[in-house]
């Protein structure tokens, strides 16, 4: 209707006129209106529909306005919208006891933040405090968040403006497509990262380094699955000198991968583990850290120095209880896996033989990345105008891609059924096609 056309205009127009945006310069901007939402959709003002394959800012695990959470949110409202940090709140214990259900055995106490950021900046203040030692040891490709440590820890280009944290060492992590190793094989990529993670930990004085930081399946930076054994590998590296290990689960866990937590593929056991966005879908602001029992126990007669106003905000944690409920009670974890394997995983490899664009495949669950190329042989990125055209095609076809660099992000909600990934598949396949005739 025009009235509802009026207020996608006023929209925009209030965007532009008022909402600094995040990561952009500001003149020339032009975002895409959402005015609602249901499962794997979103449409506009106008009533068009489109397919979100990229869960918003891959967070919205449960797909868009599932009722039993919207309703949970609703409830809590009316009965307690806020409640200080001090005091106890019977939603809070409930969210807390849901979160450490699917967490390793000895993992028993979680601190709220209000996202992935904060969550990552008190992960690192808590191995800081727990080992008594400095340094915090990240990789290059990665993303921690926008704070004082999380962005410093952060390997990709959005750390260098923001270095004003001290005690932040980086390192190469594994990535086989590009290996920094010169390996030919995932055994020897585990074998040579491994190494280098250990040379750089010798040369730093590995009695210095509180904490190994690391995105389980690092995520915005690539969607770089693990090679076998490399995780392991950093724990036994992380027992040998005494060091925390902290693992990012805020964009891997709660379903990403096809599992609770994407640690849970890979046979290692984390001193701190890191959530946020998929725990509730994004629909109340909420992250935060789950502790080992003994760096819960270095704080029982030590004052911990932090603390947030939100920390376990009423309305996040309704929303965190009703939304693991219904992941649980509708099989949604088991159906991003099944949609990985059975679905996503041939539906890509299908796509790659037909388009030489695509260099690699990789990814699992509801968490895959196209990367693209210019020539299979060299496999030089392609440019980002490339990007601009392709971006233009899918949403001209009515999807919301994640484009990251010279990647497509495949990053559906957990709850999306084949038809919509086969409706996705048809337009990733017309819209490569179109920009391939365009080369
Ligand atoms: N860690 C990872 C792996 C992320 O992907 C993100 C956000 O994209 C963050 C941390 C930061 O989370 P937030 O934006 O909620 O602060």
């Amino acid at each position: 209707t025009p009235d509802t056309h009026a207020d996608g205009e006023l929209t925009r127009q209030l965007d532009r006129t008022h909402v600094f945006h995040s990561w952009s310069a500001q003149a020339g901007l032009d975002p895409f209106v959402i005015a609602g939402g249901l499962g794997s959709e979103v449409w506009d003002f106008d009533g068009q529909t489109f397919l979100d394959f990229a869960s918003q800012l891959v967070n919205v695990n449960i797909g868009h306005g599932h009722p039993t959470v919207v309703a949970a949110i609703q409830e809590q409202a009316a009965l307690l919208a806020t409640v200080a940090p001090a005091n106890g709140n019977l939603a809070r214990g409930r969210a807390a006891q849901a979160i450490v259900a699917h967490a390793p055995a000895g993992m028993n106490k979680v601190f709220f933040t209000n996202g992935g950021a904060d969550a990552n900046e008190n992960a690192i203040r808590l191995a800081r405090l727990h080992t008594g030692r400095d340094k915090i040891l990240s990789t290059y490709r990665s993303y921690h968040g926008n704070t004082g440590s999380a962005i410093v820890a952060t390997g990709d280009w959005r750390r260098v403006p923001n270095e004003y944290a001290r005690g932040h060492v980086h390192f190469f992590g594994p990535y086989l497509y590009r290996s920094e190793f010169w390996a030919t094989s995932p055994e020897q990529e585990t074998e040579r990262a491994l190494r280098h993670l250990e040379r750089i930990l010798q040369s730093e004085g590995p009695e210095s380094v509180a904490a190994i930081l690391l995105e389980t399946v690092v995520g915005t930076a690539g969607v770089l699955v693990p090679p076998p054994g490399y995780l392991p590998g950093v724990r036994a590296l992380a027992d040998r000198y005494g060091i925390m290990l902290i693992l990012d689960e805020v964009m891997a866990g709660f379903g990403r991968t096809g599992a609770w937590f994407a640690f849970d593929h890979f046979d290692v056991r984390p001193d701190l583990i890191t959530f946020a966005k998929g725990v509730n879908s994004g629909y109340v602001p909420v992250g935060g850290v789950v502790l080992s029992d003994e760096i819960a126990a270095t704080f029982d007669h030590r004052v911990f120095p932090g603390g947030l106003t939100y920390s376990g905000h009423p309305l996040a944690m309704a929303s965190i209880v009703a939304a693991l409920g219904a992941m649980e009670s509708e099989g949604i974890v088991a159906n991003a896996a099944r949609i990985g394997t059975e679905v996503l995983a041939p539906g890509l490899a299908a796509l790659a033989d037909r388009h030489p664009l695509i260099g690699e495949v990789r990814g699992l669950g509801v968490f895959w990345a196209l990367e693209l190329v210019v020539d299979r042989g060299t496999r030089e990125p392609v440019p980002a105008a490339v990007m601009g055209r392709l971006k233009g095609e899918l949403m001209a076809r009515h999807l919301l891609p994640f484009l990251a660099e010279n990647r497509i992000h495949v990053v559906p909600p957990c709850v999306v059924t084949d038809d919509e990934v086969a409706r996705a598949l048809a337009i990733y396949d017309e819209a490569l096609t179109v920009v391939e005739a365009s080369l």
